[in-house]
């Protein structure tokens, strides 16, 4: 076999990435645009000792667990890439990763792992969109209509793996219909005032992103639009029209940078109406959002998250809990009610000021949040931590990284009676679990789906020693 060549295969799994995974005479084979349960005809990409990639010719075969794509961009658009797989289907190949990870990783044997906590509605969940102005990305319909389609203008999402190229949107499933609306009102804008957009290459141009944050408990709306420089009589004509065209909009800003780096985050911030953030809850807490801040991008889902990690910590209002990458204090906060005192321990000022901002706002008091890498806090910071005593219960929330070894092994030293660790990554969860293995025994798995339609996973596990 070599590559050009095709086969019909029968598809078993998922494999990562939204790829599944077939067998050929004991050769494994990752098959892009196909669904477990597939037949289908593909064409050989790759082909190595001990596996292959093939891509989707035809599907012979249809599997039971396809659904019908909602979105019109589905294929080309990188957001949802699972919106032709049943909703079920997505929820138990999350559970089935997890106990994958926990055991080819993780060592762990005949762990049980929860079915995989669903969301209620699994369109329109995104308290925040952030969508890019760029060159745009021709379909091959479009390509055909050459010369139709304006190419210098785009709004919309990233193709995957071009960074130089976006496809224009006019609806997109993820955020609200408002949203969509906003999105258009301003393409219009626009175009009609030939406004340049950002260019990746020569890092010129004037428009760069349009941000819209929703509170999907409270309403509220912004808009934030991000460009290379500062143009207050557009702005400020872009304000009249969405003001004039979209009831709901509580504030809108413009965040302004010349960076060359594509983050949608601005170097000066200039508010023209409302009062430059919004508020959203989760739980009994109520956050203040800004242009800027970071915040759980599905507010339903992260409550369900705090709830699990809640409910786990078993807390009767007598304990010291730790809340390690704390971030803006959410899930402390959360949580304090039920505990004697929480410490927050997080790297970015930014956040911790936001952390302390949330619990004055809130009237919390047991909250104290440490500013400090917790390698080093946690070792060498006995001062900042040690008045509050050792901690009953350790809550534990990294970055997809995972932890370092040694603050592992400096949490497994503190003995606190109950750790719970929430991840984003259940391979390097996996990894972190096994090096507490000796002196912590998993009590509970549950995965919760935070992302319908993707490939992320957020997993909640309890230990206890
Ligand atoms: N628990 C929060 C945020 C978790 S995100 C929430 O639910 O919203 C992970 C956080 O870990 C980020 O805020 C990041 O800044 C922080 N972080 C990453 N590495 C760190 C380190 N070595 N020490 C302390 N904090 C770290």
């Amino acid at each position: 076999m070599k590559r050009g060549d095709e086969a019909v295969l029968t598809l078993e799994g998922f494999a990562f990435e939204g790829k599944s995974v077939a067998r050929l005479d004991g050769l494994v084979v990752f098959v892009y645009g196909a669904v477990p349960g597939d037949t289908a005809r593909v064409q050989f990409t790759k082909v190595k000792k001990n596996f292959c990639e093939a891509r989707t010719m035809e599907v012979v075969t249809p599997s039971p667990l396809r659904d019908i794509p909602r979105c019109r961009y589905f294929g080309v658009c990188g957001g949802c890439r699972w919106q032709n797989v049943r909703y079920e289907a997505q929820l138990d190949f999350k559970r089935q990763h997890v106990v994958d990870a926990l055991e080819r990783i993780g060592g762990f044997r005949g762990v049980t792992v929860s079915p995989t906590l669903g969301v209620d509605s699994a369109y329109f969940y995104r308290n925040k969109m952030e969508f890019s102005f760029g060159h745009r990305w021709l379909t091959k319909e479009e390509m055909k209509e050459r010369g139709q389609v304006v190419s210098s203008f785009a709004l919309g999402l990233h193709i995957p793996d071009r960074f130089d190229r976006v496809l224009d949107l006019e609806e997109c499933w993820l955020q609200s219909e408002t949203s969509t609306r906003i999105m258009n009102t301003v393409r219009r804008f626009c175009l009609e005032r030939q406004l340049s957009v950002f260019s990746t290459g020569t890092h010129t141009g004037y428009l760069r992103n349009l941000v819209i944050r929703e509170g999907k408990r409270t309403g509220e709306l912004m808009v934030n639009l991000v460009t290379r420089d500062d143009r207050p009589e557009i702005v400020r004509e872009m304000c009249d029209t969405l003001l004039a065209g979209i009831p709901g909009i509580t504030t809108i800003c413009n965040n302004i940078t010349e960076r060359k780096s594509q983050v949608a985050v601005g170097d000066r911030e200039v508010v023209y109406f409302g009062p430059g953030f919004i508020t959203e809850r989760i739980g009994k807490r109520t956050y203040r959002i800004s242009a800027n801040s970071f915040f759980q991008t599905n507010t339903l889902q992260a409550e369900r998250l705090y709830d699990t990690a809640l409910r786990m910590a078993r807390l009767n209002g007598q304990e010291v809990v730790y809340d390690l990458y704390s971030g803006t204090g959410t899930i402390a906060l959360h949580i304090a009610n039920d505990a004697a005192r929480v410490i927050g321990i997080e790297s970015v000022s930014a956040a911790v000021e936001d952390a302390r901002s949330n619990a004055a706002v809130n009237g919390v008091e047991n909250c104290t949040f440490v500013l400090g890498d917790l390698r080093d806090t946690l070792k060498n910071r006995a001062d900042l931590l040690m008045p509050f005593g050792t901690p009953d219960v350790v809550i534990i929330d990294p970055p997809r990284a995972g932890m370092h070894e040694d603050v592992v092994r400096r949490v497994v030293e503190l003995q606190p009676e109950r750790i719970i660790y929430v991840s984003c990554n259940p391979t390097t969860q996996a990894r972190d679990l096994k090096l507490m293995g000796d002196q912590y025994a998993i009590r509970e798995v549950q995965p919760v789906d935070m992302f319908p339609h993707t490939f992320h996973i957020e997993n909640v596990v309890s230990l206890s020693r």
